[in-house]
């Protein structure tokens, strides 16, 4: 029997795609989103207890689970599915078992066997060391340095960050897609509105705001684009775990 760190598994009818919930994290970013809610912030309605207690699942728990929905693409997100000793484990049975289309977003300090994996989202938090390390508690050195490990690996490859108003701003989303188009220029970057759901320390991102950065990171990159946070949930989010 192979333990994981898969709490929760969700499903999204309109994109015939489930995403893995993996607890736990090599950072501790000062507005992490997961820490305010462990679940699938898609569900309609749905909120998670306080405090939240994960109950982790086996392999063949998530095998059985994902066999009933027959999803085209599995997402590894969470916390940090790479914390995960057994991720490699879970992928070869994917592919294997659903002939899933594994698609990992980390935010690429640990790089693990990712043989099985079929695409790669890292999340680049900043550029400039001190605001990384305030941030993230953790340097960007690995994160920036397993980055090009990835690229040269000729996995398929896309990169987020987040606007923090004061913080990850204009000028520092600039200097991160500088970084990315330093590497590729065609390597896609999306550019997240940060909510204050878990830190109150920063107010919401503007729409001009995110228009201004997205703009920015477009003279250096060729794909560009955005999540407001404002977007419609398109079709069933269903909670399978
Ligand atoms: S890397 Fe992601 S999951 Fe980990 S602390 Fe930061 S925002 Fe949260």
């Amino acid at each position: 029997m192979i333990e994981t760190k898969v709490y929760h598994i969700s499903f999204h009818a309109a994109h015939n795609l489930s995403c893995l919930f993996f607890w736990g994290c090599n950072f501790s970013c000062k507005g992490c989103l997961r820490r305010a809610e462990p679940l699938d912030c898609h569900f309609p309605g749905i909120k998670s207890p306080k405090p939240f207690f994960p109950t982790f699942i086996t392999l063949d728990e998530i095998i059985t689970a994902l066999k009933k929905a027959k999803p085209k693409i599995v997402v590894f997100e969470g916390w940090e599915p790479t914390f995960d000793p057994n991720l490699s484990e879970i992928t070869k049975r994917l592919h294997y078992e659903l002939g899933s289309w594994n698609y990992l977003l980390t935010n690429g300090y640990s790089l693990p066997e990712l043989e099985e994996m079929d695409e790669v989202k890292v999340s680049i938090k900043a550029i400039s060391s001190k605001i990384h390390q305030e941030y993230t508690g953790k340097s960007n050195k690995r994160v920036l340095e397993n980055f090009q490990k990835l690229y040269q690996s000729k996995i398929k490859l896309s990169t987020e960050t987040v606007f923090i108003p004061d913080l990850i701003d204009k000028e520092e989303i600039g200097k991160i897609a500088k970084f990315i188009a330093s590497v590729d220029k065609e390597i896609p970057l999306r550019i997240d509105a940060y909510w204050p759901i878990f830190s109150k320390r920063w107010r919401a991102s503007t729409g001009e705001e995110i228009r201004e950065a997205v703009e920015e990171a477009k003279s250096y990159l060729i794909n560009v684009s955005f999540l407001a946070g404002s977007e419609e949930v398109k079709g069933e989010v269903i909670k399978l775990v």
